[in-house]
């Protein structure tokens, strides 16, 4: 049966009449009232944070999330759908400070925690009825007047029980991770606050001779870093790559990149003389496991300590022929690469910076902001003939977007789970959701979870547990 629509309809006015008419006669209500009897059909709606304004993308989300629900109460369930509120997070909190004037976690203790938290509690609830509004217009059903709040006590103890099922488990432990941190506000930067403060800068660089064991020579690396040499623990070659022994025209015998030789020795040529002459080739994988000297008597007494085998080659796919030697120095505390490097070579962890970003007492800076302590080793690598060259370097380097401090990357102390240990359940579960569409669960979210792994260094776990 066919009914004419009339040209003239009001689309607006009718969802107006349809969404009373609902609100006056408790449809929603209804729909479970007269289904007690059926099977329950469980929904929580995954909570939108109420301080930022709906969007147009919400209207899809909310939409979707109605129609399930509603195609299982038309088969005869009982669908409580409970509305929840996501109220936790840093977007809540920065918008707390900006309105009160307050700059970074100082100022935030001094103001109070209590009150700083009571503001936050209060700031969540700033769009509350527009998405009450908007969700009723796109006919979206939910049981907003009870709905679960993330910042409830009772929602927070939920997620500390599932901690303490985790930890029974063993499966919580205590790691390394290296993060982009800024040391004056003595917090780490999410990736979206870094690419907001890079900086063009010239900086010096350092090329330094690290004295091969049992050998009259050295192996030349390049380091932009040079505070990170003190915690030094090895050197990295590519494994594909071509390596040379050469006799250099300033008398020292070195190994480095053929790719690079006459862009870092080039200069030592003289009139008739050559700048190096070459001894002997390598790939990579040839210079694998070759000792070397500390370069810091403090790096050594530390490997010794943790009883771990330090200072020696490495091979991994990461170290590029575009810049220095060819050869990388690893220091497993202060780069993502570094301390993958570190956990597959069981390299010892020296992390011989605070968390103010000043050199600890183990070296010979002992409280010197990491950047000032640059010059300083150069000076000293230079006084032992450990220094190669010290090249002016202009680079792009992220400063905090807050204080402008220059950033440093630095491991960090945190607690992880053991995804690793599960992911054969995780990947097993996956498979019988019945994905839709089903690229999204066999594919991107399979992907992932076909890709858990530790980031963290070392993988141990710690505690009195286990
Ligand atoms: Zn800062």
């Amino acid at each position: 049966m066919y009914r004419k629509v009339d040209t003239n309809l009001n689309f607006v006015d009718r969802e107006k009449e349809v969404e009373k008419f609902w609100k006056d006669n408790k449809i929603f209500e209804k729909s479970m009232d007269s289904r007690k009897e059926g099977e329950t059909y469980t929904f929580y709606d995954g909570p939108p944070t109420a301080n930022g304004k709906p969007h147009i993308g919400h209207v899809l989300t909310r939409v979707i999330k109605d129609m399930i629900p509603r195609y299982r109460t038309m088969k005869g369930y009982m669908v409580p759908r409970k509305a929840g509120w996501d109220t936790h997070g840093l977007p809540v909190e920065l918008e707390v400070e900006k309105k009160l004037g307050l700059d970074g976690k100082e100022q935030i203790e001094e103001y109070g925690m209590e009150p700083f938290i009571q503001q936050c509690k209060e700031s969540v609830w700033k769009y509350k009825g527009m998405w009450e509004d908007f969700s009723s217009t796109v006919g979206f059903w939910a049981d907003m007047e009870h709905p679960y709040v993330t910042y409830d006590n009772n929602f927070i103890e939920s997620e500390w029980w599932a901690l303490k099922e985790i930890w029974e488990k063993g499966l919580l432990y205590k790691g390394f991770k290296i993060v982009p941190y800024c040391p004056r506000c003595g917090t780490p930067l999410s990736a979206q606050e870094v690419s907001q403060g890079y900086k063009t800068v010239k900086e010096r660089s350092a090329i330094v001779r690290f004295k091969v064991v049992g050998e009259d020579a050295y192996f030349l690396a390049w380091t932009t870093t040079p505070w990170t040499l003190p915690s030094n623990v090895a050197l990295c070659v590519n494994p594909d790559e071509i390596y040379c022994k050469v006799k250099a025209a300033d008398g020292y015998t070195y190994y480095m990149a053929e790719a690079l030789l006459d862009k870092v020795l080039g200069k030592l040529a003289k009139d008739d003389e050559p700048a190096y002459e070459i001894l002997e080739k390598y790939k990579g994988t040839d210079l694998e496991r070759k000792e070397y000297e500390p370069l810091f008597a403090c790096t050594g007494e530390a490997a010794a300590k943790q009883r771990k085998k330090a200072h020696f080659v490495t091979c991994d796919n990461y170290v590029t022929m575009s810049d220095g030697t060819g050869i990388v120095h690893i220091a497993p505390a202060f780069g993502e690469d570094d301390s993958r490097v570190g956990r597959e070579y069981d390299l010892p962890f020296v992390q011989f910076v605070d968390g103010q970003g000043n050199m600890t007492k183990e070296t010979p800076y002992a409280g010197v902001f990491v950047k000032k302590a640059d010059p300083m080793v150069l000076t000293d690598l230079d006084k032992e003939g450990k220094l190669f060259d010290a090249p002016k370097f202009e680079h792009d380097y992220p400063h905090c977007w807050r204080c402008d401090t220059p950033l440093i990357y630095y491991a960090r102390e945190s607690w992880f789970i053991k995804m690793t240990a599960v992911k054969d359940d995780l990947i097993r579960n996956n498979n019988t959701i019945n994905w839709i569409p089903e690229s999204i669960g066999k594919g991107r979210f399979g992907d992932w979870l076909e890709n858990v792994r530790t980031g963290v260094f070392p993988e141990t776990v710690t505690g009195e547990h286990h």
